[in-house]
C-alpha cells in the first residue's frame, strides 16, 4: 500500500525510447518460460534470427545479445578491432560522446570531429579528413544515424559514398539504436560494416536486446581483431546460432516479443512505418514553430523522424517544466543530456505512435508550458492537427 493517488488511463511515454510496448508484444512476451535448449526455443531463435535481417535489410547475420544498445557499440569495436586503433567518430551529441568514451576506455584511439550538437554528419568533413590518412591508421568510422540526444540524423550513405570516394578501406560502423525501424536503413546496400541497435525504440519492444548486423568484412576482421573479447565474441554466436541456440542463456521473452514486432512491422510494411515517423514528426515540429519555440536541428534536412528536441527560451529550466508536465498530466517527455542538459526537451515520437497519441501529447505539451510560465503563442496543437487533417497518411507519403 502507498499514499500515491493512481492516475488513471496510460502513463503517455513520450521520451525518444524505450517507447511504449503495444499490447500484441506484451501478449506474446507472457508465455511460459522455456528451455532454451529445447527444440521449441530452437525453432523460435532459427525465425527470429532469419526474419530479422529485413529489418535490417540485410543477408548477413544478424547477431542478437542479452543487452542494452551499450553492448552492441562494445561489441562491434571488440569484434573488429586491436588496442591503439585509430576510429574516427563524429560528435553529434551526447551519444556519440559516450560511444568515443567507450573507445578511449577500450583502448582505441578516437579523433572526434567537433559539431555544433545541432545537424548530422557532414560527409565532406568526414571525407577530407580521410583523404589525409594516407597511410590508413583509421581502421573505423563510427557514426550514429540519429543522435538522440539532439534529433538530428545523419546521411549514412553520403557517409559511406565519402568513404568510397577516396578509396578508404576503414570499416563503418553506424549506431541504429534510435533509428532502426523509423526511418530507412540498408545494411548491405549501404555497405555498412557492423550496423549497432537495440529493443527499446523503433522495435516497440522492452529494453533488453542489442544487435550487430555484420558484414563479411567485418566478420573477417573479427579473424585478427586483438581486443580483448569474451561474453560479446561473435564467433560463439554465430557457431551456436547456427543451430537455433545461444552460447549462454538468451533472453528467451524478448525473443518470443522480437518475433511479434517483427511481424507487426511487415504486416504495415516498413516504408509505411517509415512514412509514418516522418508524419509525426512534421506534426510536432508544426507545432513547434507555432509555439513559438526554437527547434534544437538547426537543419531541415537533418530533422529526426524520431525526436524533436525543442530549446528553451533564454531564463527557463527545461527540467522544471518537464517536471510540471509529468506531475500534472502524467506524460514523461525526454530530459536534455550532456551539454544541453537543462536547456532542451525532447518529444519522442517513435515507435508504436500514431495521429492521436501524438496530439495528445503535443496537447501536454501546450498546457505544460502555460503551467510552467514558459512565455510561447498557443495553437500548436491547433497547427498540428491542421497538417494531420490536411493530407492523409498516403498523400503525405506522396508529397515527401
Ligand atoms: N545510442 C543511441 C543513439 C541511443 O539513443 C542510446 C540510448 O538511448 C544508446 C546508444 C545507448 O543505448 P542503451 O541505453 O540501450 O545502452
Amino acid at each position: 500500500m502507498t499514499n500515491e493517488t493512481r492516475n488513471a488511463g496510460r502513463h503517455f511515454l513520450q521520451i525518444p525510447g524505450p517507447t511504449p510496448v503495444p499490447d500484441r508484444i506484451h501478449r506474446a512476451m507472457a508465455q511460459p518460460i522455456l528451455d532454451h535448449r529445447g527444440p521449441e526455443f530452437q525453432r523460435l531463435a532459427l525465425r527470429v534470427l532469419a526474419n530479422v535481417k529485413s529489418i535490417f535489410k540485410t543477408r548477413n547475420p544478424v547477431i542478437i545479445f542479452p543487452s542494452s544498445g551499450t553492448g552492441a557499440w562494445e561489441a562491434a569495436m571488440v569484434n573488429t578491432l586491436s588496442p591503439g586503433d585509430h576510429v574516427l567518430m563524429v560528435e553529434t551529441g551526447q551519444f556519440a560522446t559516450l560511444w568515443k568514451n567507450m573507445a578511449v576506455k577500450l583502448g582505441l584511439v578516437p579523433e572526434f570531429l567537433p559539431t555544433d550538437w545541432r545537424s548530422g554528419v557532414d560527409a565532406a568533413q568526414v571525407e577530407a579528413r580521410l583523404a589525409e590518412d594516407k597511410a590508413h591508421k583509421i581502421k573505423a568510422v563510427c557514426i550514429v544515424h540519429n543522435e538522440t540526444a539532439t534529433g538530428c540524423r545523419s546521411d549514412i550513405k553520403a557517409v559511406r559514398d565519402a568513404m568510397d570516394a577516396v578509396n578508404h578501406p576503414a570499416l563503418l560502423m553506424v549506431d541504429t539504436i534510435s533509428s532502426l525501424a523509423v526511418m530507412d536503413l540498408r545494411h548491405d546496400e549501404w555497405g555498412i560494416d557492423v550496423t549497432i541497435s537495440g529493443s527499446q525504440k523503433g522495435l516497440m519492444l522492452p529494453p533488453g536486446l542489442a544487435f550487430t548486423a555484420v558484414s563479411d568484412k567485418a566478420l573477417a576482421a573479427s579473424k585478427t581483431a586483438k581486443l580483448a573479447r569474451a561474453y560479446f565474441h561473435w564467433d560463439d554466436m554465430l557457431a551456436n546460432n547456427a543451430n537455433g541456440f545461444f552460447p549462454y542463456t538468451p533472453a528467451t521473452g524478448l525473443l518470443y516479443g522480437l518475433d511479434v514486432a517483427i511481424d507487426m512491422l511487415n504486416e504495415e510494411g516498413l516504408d509505411n512505418v517509415f512514412a509514418r515517423h516522418e508524419r509525426l514528426a512534421e506534426a510536432t515540429r508544426r507545432a513547434v514553430s507555432a509555439w513559438g519555440l526554437e527547434i534544437l536541428c538547426a537543419n531541415p534536412k537533418d530533422y529526426s523522424p524520431a525526436v524533436t528536441a525543442v530549446l528553451m527560451p533564454d531564463g527557463h529550466n527545461a527540467d522544471q517544466f518537464r517536471k510540471a508536465v509529468l506531475e500534472r498530466f502524467d506524460m514523461s517527455l525526454g530530459m536534455g543530456l550532456g551539454k544541453v542538459a537543462g536547456k532542451v526537451f525532447r518529444i519522442g515520437h517513435l515507435g508504436d505512435t500514431n495521429e492521436l497519441t501524438i496530439v495528445g501529447a503535443l496537447a501536454g505539451v501546450e498546457m505544460g508550458l502555460t503551467l510552467a510560465g514558459v512565455p510561447h503563442r498557443a495553437g500548436g496543437v491547433t497547427a498540428a492537427m491542421a497538417y494531420l487533417t490536411d493530407k492523409t497518411p498516403a498523400e503525405s507519403a506522396r508529397a515527401a
